[in-house]
């Protein structure tokens, strides 16, 4: 008997499709998939074909004896490569069926707050064609608020900015619905590009893309203090004149000023975003703290520095980086006593 009710339930499974990572969630197992949202591509004969997904697929760059191209089918949490979506979720949709040996599985999948109704279909017809029986939608930001543990169906309204790679996207939820969203084209990739432009201004030196997301990683921060991270990091990178291996060191200090356009931007987004509420909910809001999501949270100190620009207390729940994805899952894990936050195609 209860295997049969398990059965039922276990070729359900819950996506978070990314800008910068794409994570699939089995019921009944958890992630089976963490991967950054790349495909690579080569061109034969005129077509396109794909090789791999993925980490397999990241792994790969530089790798190969012919050229490859490695896409980034979202751009900004929407689907900007439909072939190369749709390859990546049929890869990851595949490796979960054979993992567990079932048929067709029902998908549910979140979407940014502020897609548009065509993007929604997108994304809708994307996962059906890549092996789904039946897809179901939800918005982001509902799955965001879940995963980070918020009563969503409380009486009190709350704000949740998840800072992804493309966007950084703002919602304020009220009674279990969405009652302002808005995105910000600030996010992970541009604390990226601006480490980048930083070492090339003070440094002379030229790093690429992945190169400065290491560095981000490794040893960013938001505020240089004593009591902050205190990471040195050594840098290689191509002298910008000669050409020729340059290295240099960055500490705290260097990654904060580096940091701080794009913060400021992400400060005074939020800061538009209260404003622009009526002052009661605005006051509930910044009463309970504002929920900070997506990967971009874990930016060492940027809690304190945003809780100090925008005046009003900012906080981290644990794995930041899987609160869609868990909230995602709560939903899927119920879908019966949670239909109504679902969403049309
Ligand atoms: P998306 O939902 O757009 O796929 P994620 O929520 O997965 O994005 O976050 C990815 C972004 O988070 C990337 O830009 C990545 O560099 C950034 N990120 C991951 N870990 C950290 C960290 N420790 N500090 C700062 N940024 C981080
Ligand atoms: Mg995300």
């Amino acid at each position: 008997m209860l295997s049969g009710v398990t059965r039922a339930f276990s070729d359900d499974i819950a996506i978070d499709l990314g800008t910068a990572n794409t994570l699939v969630h089995v019921v009944g197992r958890g992630i089976i998939i963490d991967e950054p949202s790349v495909v690579a591509v080569q061109v034969r004969g005129g077509q396109r074909v794909v090789l791999a997904v993925g980490l397999k697929a990241k792994a790969m760059l530089g790798r190969t004896p012919e050229p490859i191209e490695l896409v980034r089918p979202m751009r900004d949490g929407v689907i900007a490569d439909f072939i190369a979506t749709e390859e990546m979720l049929r890869q990851f949709i595949g490796r979960a069926k054979t993992m567990l040996g079932f048929r067709r599985p029902r998908i549910l999948i979140c979407v940014p707050s502020g897609a548009t109704p065509v993007e929604r279909r997108a994304v809708y017809e994307t996962a059906l064609s890549a092996g789904a029986r039946r897809v179901y939608l939800i918005e982001e930001p509902v799955a965001a608020s879940l995963g980070a543990g918020l009563p969503i169906d409380g009486p009190s309204a709350f704000m949740v900015v998840d800072i992804g790679g493309g966007t950084s996207d703002i919602a304020v939820l009220s009674q279990g619905k969405v009652v302002q969203a808005r995105s910000l084209r600030v996010a992970g990739n541009a604390m990226d590009e601006a480490i980048m432009r930083y070492v090339r201004r003070k440094h002379g030196l030229v790093i690429g893309e992945s190169n400065a997301e290491r560095i981000k990683i490794e040893a960013g921060t938001a505020m240089a203090q004593p009591n902050g991270r205190q990471v040195e990091i050594h840098i290689k990178g191509r002298d910008l004149r000669q050409g020729r291996l340059k290295s240099a060191v960055l500490g705290p200090q260097h990654m904060a000023e580096a940091l701080t356009g794009c913060i400021t931007e992400i400060a005074e987004f939020i800061q538009r975003a209260l404003e622009d509420l009526p002052p009661e909910i605005a006051e509930e809001v910044t009463n309970r703290g504002i929920v900070l999501t997506g990967g971009g949270a874990l930016l060492d100190r940027l809690d304190a520095v945003l809780t100090q620009r925008v005046g009003a207390r900012f906080v981290v729940p644990d794995s930041p980086m899987h609160c869609v994805i868990k909230g995602t899952a709560a939903v899927l894990e119920q879908l019966g006593e949670r239909q109504h936050l679902l969403i049309g195609p």
